[in-house]
């Protein structure tokens, strides 16, 4: 078995047992140690509700036990309560910035294996496994699908396949949100709607999870939550693989 990423032989094997307390043993290693330990999973103390951990952000950007950008959305009555939990996996360091570059832009389908481990070990460590979990991939816009060829965010919820996944959102092209500041992305209507055809009883009292690659101003999964309210879900929480 060569490395995913760097393509030189694995000649150990790494335990995620090191990093996180459950780990799923039946999965075979998919990268190098030395791949693997650029690679930072987030740990230690961590906003309440986004996982933004404090060790990486300066005290005056903290309010009790949520940074500031999760203390702003909570005191939004418009926002307030809709995203209860993000966690993430790993923070956005350049090496998995240029990793995910090569996934979703470069069409490297397959890194996607990368991360099967951490994203079930996470999983597993932080939702209740009792309750079933309806597992919601964040969609993209059926032009920008066309253009890349599949959805990352798909990709990596498909990691969790013990759990039901559903796509149930749509969402109309907009201009690439990257392009626009913050509060110009706030200003925006949201992309996103339910399909048409979903029954919504099927998803009341359920603990829904958003996926996808990375958090970064929280909008989108945020936006999202907003369209799952109304079918008095549970809890809407979300879990990313990386926390910019
Ligand atoms: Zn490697
Ligand atoms: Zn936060």
């Amino acid at each position: 078995m060569n490395c995913l990423i760097c393509r030189q032989p694995i000649t150990e094997v790494i335990t995620w047992n090191s990093l996180f307390t459950l780990s799923s043993r039946n999965i075979e290693p998919q990268i190098c140690r030395q791949c693997n330990e650029k690679l930072e999973p987030i740990t230690g103390e961590q906003c309440r509700i986004c996982s933004r951990p404090f060790s990486k952000l300066e005290p005056k950007f903290r309010k009790q036990d949520l940074c500031n950008d999760c203390f702003n959305w909570e005191h939004n009555p418009e926002w307030q309560g809709l995203l209860t939990q993000n966690i993430s996996v790993f923070h956005y360091n350049n090496f998995l910035k240029d990793l995910l570059a090569q996934f979703k832009f470069r069409g490297d389908h397959e890194l996607v294996n990368i991360f099967t481990e951490p994203i079930q070990t996470k999983f597993k460590q932080t939702f209740d496994q009792k309750k079933p979990t309806i597992i919601i991939p964040v969609p993209l816009s059926i032009e920008r699908q066309y253009e890349r060829g599949f959805n990352q965010a798909q990709s990596l919820a498909s990691l969790l396949s013990q759990q039901p996944i559903e796509e149930i959102l749509e969402r109309s092209h907009t201009e690439k949100q990257s392009k626009k500041n913050r509060s110009e992305r706030l200003l925006t209507a949201s992309p996103f709607h339910l399909k048409p055809d979903i029954n919504p009883a099927q998803y009341k009292s359920k603990n829904l999870l958003i996926i996808d690659d990375i958090y970064t101003t929280g909008t989108t999964l945020r936006q999202i939550a907003k369209v799952l309210q109304p079918l008095s879900p549970n809890s809407i929480k979300s879990l990313t693989l990386a926390r910019s």
